[in-house]
């Protein structure tokens, strides 16, 4: 485990570079606001600790299928919905974001996350996790939004146009161009 960190290290800082860049900040306020650990688990799910800013990912967690059914399988998905967890204070008042994703203070039924999944993907969300609360739709729409580029996936990107999430996958563009360094 120890190596496989020792790998994806450098990848993950490209990650943080990439958001940043986007975003319009700068990785060091970055890295002083949340820090990422990356774990392997078969028991703990990756999480955001928003009490401590700390984004947990589990590697195991990779490939889950309630993941968008494009990107679930990549590391680095969860590396970003977590990082979108981390944006949602930023943007969750938004009246926009409201009209889109829904009130973040819903009641959120964490213990039965991974039991009562829809069955079908439902057009209006990316993937079948993000229909189970506002925040995760989020967290999976800015993860969907920000791999697609990450891997310069222009044709999922063009092929995603025809779908009723992508005025969300449009708004997590515009609304990390909105985030700033408030500290
Ligand atoms: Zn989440």
């Amino acid at each position: 485990m120890s190596n496989l960190r020792h790998i994806l290290r450098p990848e993950l800082d490209r990650i943080i570079h990439f958001v940043c860049n986007i975003a319009g900040i700068s990785p060091k306020y970055f890295k002083q606001e949340i820090k990422i650990r990356l774990i392997s688990s078969g028991k703990t799910e990756s999480y955001f600790d928003e009490d401590r800013n700390i984004a947990y990912i589990n590697f195991n967690e990779a490939g889950w299928e309630g993941f968008n059914p494009v990107f679930g399988r990549f590391w680095q998905y969860l590396v970003f919905h977590e990082i979108g967890h981390y944006f949602e204070s930023f943007v969750a008042r938004d009246p926009q974001f409201i009209r889109l994703f829904g009130d973040v203070d819903a009641f959120y039924d964490e213990k039965g996350v991974h039991k009562n999944l829809p069955k079908r993907l439902d057009e209006r969300f990316v993937s079948r996790y993000a229909a189970k609360h506002p925040s995760e739709d989020w967290a999976e729409t800015f993860a969907t939004a920000l791999i697609i580029r990450y891997f310069n996936d222009e044709k999922e990107l063009k092929a995603m146009n025809q779908k009723k999430y992508y005025k969300k996958i449009l708004y997590v563009y515009k609304a990390l161009k909105t985030i700033k360094e408030v500290r």
